[in-house]
């Protein structure tokens, strides 16, 4: 049965599809069995794994909306070796088309009970928003990833994403737990993100993922190849940061 993770985080740019996707390759590098599931009408995880967003016989929207079935609408990422639910702008619809349904919350939770035995680990890559998206994310997982940038208002944010997982936890998905802080685009020489850094430590103690994923070119050009960073440069020091993370996550979900 797959274990299922959003990665979230209602500001913008964190390193939140970079973290997915990177995510996705390193777990399917140590022969877990994968599916990204991007959760965004951007469509960047779809672009990033390898997938024309423009090219989509059937997406996560038709998924949502109860007109595709999800095993025909996920695809393989040749270049991540790990399935895809992909997305693009038709996303972007089903906000408000959601609103009409019964069940709004729980769509994807209910379409994900098909494909749970084909995998080892679910990723759900959310869009920037704590919205209706977001929500049917947060409702199909067992816990989430939350990346962040060590900067001063990355913590402001932190307590309205914390407080929405708290009330979905209560009212929505007693599943639903903070996996842990993933810190990223990490720049040590920073004065702020050492003191944002081991101020995280502090108030989150355990919570906060010993991985740091710091600032590196190559992660930011792999998506332009359609190549997960982690593929695209091996040896990379962010490329390496992400390999680390996928271990470390397999260790801790050992744990609870
Ligand atoms: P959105 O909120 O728009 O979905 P996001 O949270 O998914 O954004 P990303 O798209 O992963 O964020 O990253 C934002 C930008 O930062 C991208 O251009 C990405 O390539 C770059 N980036 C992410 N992580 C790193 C890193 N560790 N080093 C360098 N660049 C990075
Ligand atoms: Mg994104």
């Amino acid at each position: 049965m797959a274990k299922i993770f959003c990665v979230a985080n209602q500001k913008g740019g964190v390193g939140k599809t970079t973290t997915a996707v990177n995510l996705a390759a390193a777990l399917a590098n140590i022969k877990q069995r994968v599916l990204l599931i991007d959760l965004d009408p951007q469509g960047n995880a779809t672009m990033g794994a390898g997938i024309d967003k423009a090219k989509l016989p059937s997406s996560v929207y038709q998924v949502l909306l109860g007109m595709g079935d999800i095993k025909d609408a996920r695809q393989t990422s040749e270049t991540g070796r790990f399935d895809v639910l992909p997305a693009n702008r038709d996303l972007a619809g089903a906000e408000v088309e959601m609103v009409e349904l019964e069940n709004r919350e729980t769509r994807l939770k209910t379409a994900l009970a098909a494909v749970l035995d084909d995998y080892d680990f679910i990723l759900i890559d959310c869009p920037p928003a704590l919205s209706m998206l977001t929500l049917n994310g947060l409702c199909a997982a067992h816990g989430v990833i939350i990346p962040m940038q060590c900067e001063y208002y990355a913590l402001e944010g932190l307590s309205d994403l914390v407080n929405t997982i708290k009330i979905v936890h209560a009212k929505l998905n007693p599943d639903l737990k903070v996996i842990g802080l993933l810190r990223v685009m990490f720049d040590p020489r920073m004065m702020l993100s050492q003191q944002v850094s081991s101020q995280l430590e502090q108030h989150f103690g355990d919570k906060v993922f010993k991985s740091i994923i710091p600032r590196n070119v190559r992660l930011a050009e792999a998506p332009s190849y359609g190549v997960p960073g982690v593929n695209f440069d091996a040896g990379a020091k962010g490329a390496q940061a992400y390999i680390a993370f996928g271990k470390e996550l397999v260790e801790r979900i050992q744990k609870i």
